[in-house]
């Protein structure tokens, strides 16, 4: 058997299909998936070639603590077995989960990272004639995929409230093609409500996807928006265990759907699963007390820091997750720098907010490592704080900003 037929086994997804749309997915096929390791890492490379070991890195929102203690047994275990490929291992993530969410096994596809279904999800159902809609400040990956299929792309800036304004993206072009949802959101930490995503499914642009990332959402107290898929609505939610499982370079994500709808982003690209992520991912999601125990981690250190940057007066978005985004009041690329050589790496500027900066919730000891270089920063003038160039790539998407 080919491997294509091994994968379609799995996934149930047609050699024929696969014939039919290769063509398609080969147009495609070098343009790079652009993801938050990408974007932080050309933050970084702006300063320095490599990140000095000391550093303090609160710029990727990585998850500092890494896998759990379950899933460092389960990776251990299996290294004497790295010769080998394991379906099995896969299937059992892909049971274990669909168990415990209570949903039909088929409608879970895993895939190294979420990176991977929210590129395809972008590249099966946008186009020339169907743009795709997204927040303003928003996580960009989708746009880089937008970029490749030829889309245009809407964004929307957040409401007041610093959630999804879903009336306006669902308004934004008749022709959508994908309404992208990120709860909570990356950069702002904020959340979108049950009421406004249920609004997006009811209204918006037939044919169109609604492709909800749930990447922070055990950190917040979100609505989980997997109910929509069961009940089989136009819905992709995206799920990783880069974030509240600490397994971003371990690499494992999910992608739950439909199966037909799935099985259109499996023509851009399907393989075999590194066998330690997906253990490790199946650990991990068996462990009970996980979620509860690092949310509660995350949000005491989070508050720690809102209580010193109210007491400050600085001004940030009030973040349900392990990220936030904090107003410099001056541009933000200077304060980057300066963090910088401060030995403090701290994450990218979006255009819409050229004062803000990200900030992802480390450990207590980076957090204070934190607020002291940024004190300094903030107190001494911006004289010589000059902000580095973007690399070729990540400039000029095409982008049209809705007002
Ligand atoms: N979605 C969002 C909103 C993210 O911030 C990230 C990474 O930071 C991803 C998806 C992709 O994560 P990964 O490919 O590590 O699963």
């Amino acid at each position: 058997m080919c491997p294509v037929e091994l994968d379609c086994t799995l996934t149930r997804f047609s050699r024929r299909s696969f014939l039919r749309y290769s063509a398609a997915a080969s147009v495609v096929a070098s343009i790079p998936i652009l993801t938050e390791a990408h974007l932080a890492h050309a933050q970084r490379r702006r300063v320095a070639k490599h990140i000095p070991a000391d550093a303090v890195r609160i710029d990727a929102n990585e998850n500092p603590l890494g896998p759990c203690t379950g899933a460092c047994a389960s990776i251990s275990s299996l290294i004497p077995e790295g010769g080998r490929y394991d379906f099995d291992l896969t299937e059992k993530l892909v049971m274990a989960f669909s168990d415990i969410e209570g949903l039909k096994p088929e409608y879970v596809m895993p895939y190294a990272g979420s990176s991977e279904p929210l590129h395809y999800t972008v590249l099966a159902f946008t186009s020339r004639d169907k743009p795709y809609v997204t927040a303003d400040p928003g996580y960009e990956a989708g746009m880089y995929a937008a970029k490749a299929s030829g889309a245009k792309v809407l964004q929307v800036p957040l409401t007041k409230d610093y959630a999804h304004d879903v009336k306006a993206m669902v308004a934004a072009d008749p022709n959508a093609g994908v309404l992208y949802i990120c709860n909570p959101n990356n950069p702002t930490g904020t959340i979108t409500s049950r009421e406004d995503i249920a609004y997006a499914v009811a209204n918006k642009p037939a044919g169109s996807m609604l492709l909800i990332d749930e990447a922070y959402i055990h950190f917040s107290d979100a609505t989980p928006s997997l109910d929509l898929v069961k009940a089989d609505k136009d819905v992709i939610v995206l799920r990783t265990f880069s974030k509240l499982y600490g397994m971003a370079g371990v690499r494992c994500g999910l992608a739950i759907g439909r199966p037909d709808l799935l099985a259109k982003l499996q023509v851009y690209g399907m393989n075999s699963l590194p066998i330690m992520a997906v253990a490790a991912a199946t650990t991990s999601i068996q462990d009970k007390d996980l979620i509860l125990q690092r949310k509660k981690i995350n949000t005491d250190i989070r508050h720690e820091t809102f209580e010193w940057l109210t007491a400050n007066n600085y001004k940030f978005t009030p973040s349900q997750s392990n990220c936030f985004m904090l107003d410099t009041g001056r541009p933000g690329k200077e304060v980057l720098a300066a963090m910088q050589k401060k030995n403090v790496y701290v994450g990218r500027v979006w255009p819409a907010w050229p004062t803000y900066i990200r900030v992802t919730v480390g450990t207590r000891s980076d957090m204070e490592k934190f607020r002291i270089a940024y004190k300094e920063v903030i107190s001494s003038s911006t004289a010589g704080l000059e902000p580095l160039p973007l690399p070729e790539r990540l400039r000029n998407t095409p982008h049209t900003h809705l007002s």
